[in-house]
């Protein structure tokens, strides 16, 4: 699972080293040579050259997606609201009078304010489609 400290430590490995873009020494295949033209890695196996050149883009282009992953997860949180669960009160055969016990319930902000802003009459007997973790943070989570 992709997490804050991982993305934190690739940017700082990323930034630690020569700037990009690397490029395949065109003299001595085996060297890649930063944008000054020192050499970042020399003397690598034929297949090593072109992995090591494209490294801060594919490192760039990794942290940028977990940027977007962390982004998701911001707006897929969890929210703690509040409704009635008890069966009379949910078939309207109680005599709490309007003043029904609620319960904390656990849902996704996102998929909650998504089912309500779709469908006008979503209400409590709808919040067991939004629970958290909803499907999307499953998936991150890798339980899907
Ligand atoms: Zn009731
Ligand atoms: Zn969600």
């Amino acid at each position: 699972m992709t997490t804050l400290n991982n993305r934190r430590q690739l940017q700082s490995e990323a930034t630690r080293h020569s700037p990009a873009p690397w490029v395949i020494d065109p003299e001595l295949p085996g060297d890649v040579r930063d944008d000054s033209n020192e050499p970042v890695s020399w003397g690598a196996d034929p297949a090593g050259p072109a992995l090591i050149a494209a490294a801060p883009t594919h490192l760039a282009d990794l942290i940028t997606a977990l940027e977007q992953i962390e982004r998701i997860r911001e707006v897929h949180k969890a929210e703690t609201v509040h409704a009635i669960t008890g069966y009379d009160c949910c078939i309207e055969d109680c005599d709490h009078e309007g003043e029904c016990p609620t319960e904390p319930i656990e849902v996704c902000a996102e998929c909650n304010r998504i089912a309500k802003e779709s469908y006008r009459y979503f209400g409590e007997n709808g919040l067991g489609n939004v629970l958290y973790p909803c499907p999307t943070i499953r998936i991150l989570d890798g339980n899907e």
